[in-house]
């Protein structure tokens, strides 16, 4: 049955949606009409009335999904690394949509509410404990951001950030921590969090404008044969994808916006074209699928999951991150 589902999952695009609830704790009118296994209903309002969009996904969460839930339906995907296999898992949507939320959780985390991230690593170090008379696995991660093309590694201690000059996770100017434990997961997200926050002024949130890229390196020992097996998973925290107004904005900010532009929709042309099974993938075209190259496409298992606000003022972005979504499905 797990090998079934493992077959299933290889080489194919998942697309996986989840609406965050209302923050007020109000219920007012809410953009997403309802919400059933694999489809979402959207109210949609403008001048011609009101209408009805249904778009249909690998999966939808609503608004009272837990993390616990939303973790347990991506935990074969990301058990499957210690197979061998490599994972990509995005989250896309407008900013304050829930990306952050659903990749590593809320400000005041507790066991409860984390997100995918700890939750991935504490599972693989579980199930590494469970094989450990017949596999014996290193594990090692490393952390980067990618803002305005440009890569920063997140996992330095000296205080001074680089900027990494080639391409490509496996660069040894991107720091590799050996971790073993949980704890030693949460002191690392910690300093990635730290370093991230360097740069960042009191008016700019750099965070929602930057990508931000947890990846997982396994190494498995066959201890019978000797054989390795090496898998890696990349845990993506995506900038913000709403439409900044041109005419609204000049400078870094429009640079920033353009930037951002330009990568997300090259992860969509990315993602399109494996999920249509095209010869051409046109992976040269930004630093983010430059750099996962190795890990979208062939025998690598991607998980897109599209965030979406409640809120109707949202409504217009909500749709455009549907049809995103849509896209690649
Ligand atoms: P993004 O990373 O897309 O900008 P966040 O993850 O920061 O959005 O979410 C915005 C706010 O909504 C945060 O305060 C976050 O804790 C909260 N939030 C997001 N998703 C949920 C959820 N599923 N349940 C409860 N609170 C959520
Ligand atoms: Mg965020």
């Amino acid at each position: 049955k797990l090998y079934n589902q493992v077959q299933d999952l290889k080489g194919s695009i998942r697309v996986y949606c989840r609406v965050r609830p209302f923050l007020s704790g109000s219920s007012y009118l809410s953009t997403v009409d309802h919400v059933e296994e694999g489809n979402i209903v959207i109210n949609t309002s403008s001048k011609y009335g009101k209408g009805r969009k249904s778009f249909t996904f690998n999966k939808v969460f609503g608004q009272s999904a837990t993390q616990a839930e939303v973790f347990s339906d991506m935990q074969p995907l990301i058990r499957s690394v210690l197979d061998g296999y490599n994972v990509c898992i995005f989250a896309y949507g407008q900013t304050g949509s829930g990306k952050t939320y659903t990749m590593s959780g809320p400000k005041d985390l507790t066991e409860k509410n984390q997100g995918v991230n700890y939750r991935a690593l504490g599972d693989l170090f579980l199930l590494a404990e469970q094989r450990r008379d017949t596999f014996c696995y290193d594990v090692a991660v490393q952390m980067i951001e990618i803002y305005n093309e440009q890569v920063r590694d997140l996992l330095v201690t000296d205080g001074r950030i680089r900027n990494s000059s080639q391409n490509g996770f496996n660069v040894p100017d991107a720091n590799l921590m050996s971790v073993s434990s949980t704890a030693d997961v949460i002191d690392l997200m910690n300093l990635g969090q730290r370093n991230r926050a360097v740069g960042v002024t009191a008016l700019n949130d750099r965070s929602s404008r930057s990508h931000s890229c947890l990846t997982v390196h396994v190494q498995g020992r066959d201890l019978t044969s000797g054989a390795i097996l090496r898998g890696c998973m990349h845990l993506v925290d995506l900038a913000g994808s709403e439409r900044v107004d041109k005419s609204e904005v000049t400078g870094d900010r429009l640079k920033e916006a353009q930037h951002i532009n330009k990568s997300l929709s090259a992860l969509g042309d990315v993602i399109a074209s494996l999920a249509q099974k095209n010869p051409h993938v046109p992976y040269r075209n930004s630093k983010l699928t430059q750099l996962l190259q190795d890990s979208l496409g062939g025998q690598a298992k991607t998980l897109m999951f599209v965030h979406i606000s409640p809120e109707p003022d949202a409504t217009g972005e909500t749709i455009s991150t549907l049809k995103f979504a849509e896209r690649v499905a």
